[in-house]
């Protein structure tokens, strides 16, 4: 099918893409790597009067790291720029994780981490990442710059809390105030798809003691599940068998999957319960001194 009818802009500069998105009321779009928005043009789920292209606005495809271990990732970072980071192996072992395990390599060369959190799919893989990092959204419209924490960026499945003239300019993960641990994985009934659950985990840690944790779920809700409560219960202490478990325990609790042809509820709650072990599991500890 072919879209509807829409116009065309590709504004130089955030300021331009602000006014256009303004003058839209409502019925403008952003495009960005377009790997979710052209497939819901064409099959006319999405119809807006006006297409605002970021492609062309300069200095937005960065990844990069303050001075502090702050790290920034501009709209027009690709899946792809992050999957070939030099950056992330060593600063953020969860992105690391998962950056090539989004979608496939075509989607991946095209497709933004930010456009991802913006099209709130509650499978999508960075929203758990960047959740699990406790990290937040820079929103710039008519009224400003404001930090959205990605807990809060969602409002439901496919929706988020940007107002119709804001444009997201970076999606920011606080440095860590410990050495990072973590990882991300995934369930996928072939390569390059969809999870059918995963969860996203990252601790902080100070010696052998958890200073902070975050555990975020993919696909067993109907948004990005931010597992809270299993997070907090590693806090505090050293990552021993029983509190992983118990924590284990907690995340699949959280979870809120559905029967569907992907598996059932309770295979999906088993999922994420393996998952978060196991990555907790193969966190490297320091070996206590040698008296
Ligand atoms: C075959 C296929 C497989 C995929 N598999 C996966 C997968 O396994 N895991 C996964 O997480 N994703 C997957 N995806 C989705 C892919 O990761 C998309 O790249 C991503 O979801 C959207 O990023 P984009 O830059 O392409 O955004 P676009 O498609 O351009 O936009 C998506 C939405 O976000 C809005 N938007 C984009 N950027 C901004 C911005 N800067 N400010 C405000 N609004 C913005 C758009 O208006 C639109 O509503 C898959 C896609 C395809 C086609």
């Amino acid at each position: 099918m072919y879209p509807s009818r829409f116009r065309y802009e590709a504004p130089r500069s955030i300021d331009e893409a602000i006014a256009l998105l303004q003058q839209g009321s409502g019925e403008a779009k952003v495009l960005a790597g377009g790997q979710s928005l052209v497939p819901l043009l064409k099959l006319r789920f999405a119809a807006p009067e006006l297409l605002v292209d970021i492609n062309g606005l300069p200095g937005l495809a960065y990844h990069k790291v303050d001075a502090d271990g702050t790290i920034r990732i501009g709209a027009l970072c690709r899946h792809a720029d992050l999957e070939r980071s030099t950056i992330l192996p060593a600063r953020q072992p969860t992105m690391a994780a998962a950056a090539p395990l989004v979608a496939d390599p075509i989607v991946r060369n095209r497709g933004t981490l930010v456009g991802s959190l913006c099209h709130a799919d509650p499978q999508g893989d960075w929203a758990s990442v960047v959740t699990a990092l406790g990290g937040y959204v820079v929103a710039q419209g008519s009224r400003g710059r404001r930090n959205i924490p990605m807990a809060d960026f969602v409002a439901g499945p496919f929706e988020t809390v940007l107002d119709y003239d804001e444009l997201a300019v970076e999606a920011v993960i606080p440095a860590p105030k410990g050495t990072p641990h973590g990882g991300y994985l995934k369930l996928e009934r072939r390569v390059g798809d969809f999870a059918t659950a995963g969860a996203a985990v990252a601790v902080e840690m100070s010696g052998a003691t958890v200073t902070r944790a975050g555990i975020a779920l993919t696909g067993v809700g109907g948004s990005t599940i931010n597992a809270t409560d299993a997070a907090q219960a590693l806090v505090g202490g050293p990552l021993s068998a029983d509190r992983i478990t118990y924590a284990a325990d907690l995340a699949a609790q959280a979870a809120e999957p559905r029967t569907d042809h992907r598996g059932s509820a309770e295979y999906k709650r088993q999922i994420v319960r393996t998952f978060v072990q196991r990555i907790l599991s193969r966190v490297q500890q320091p070996t206590e001194r040698a008296a």
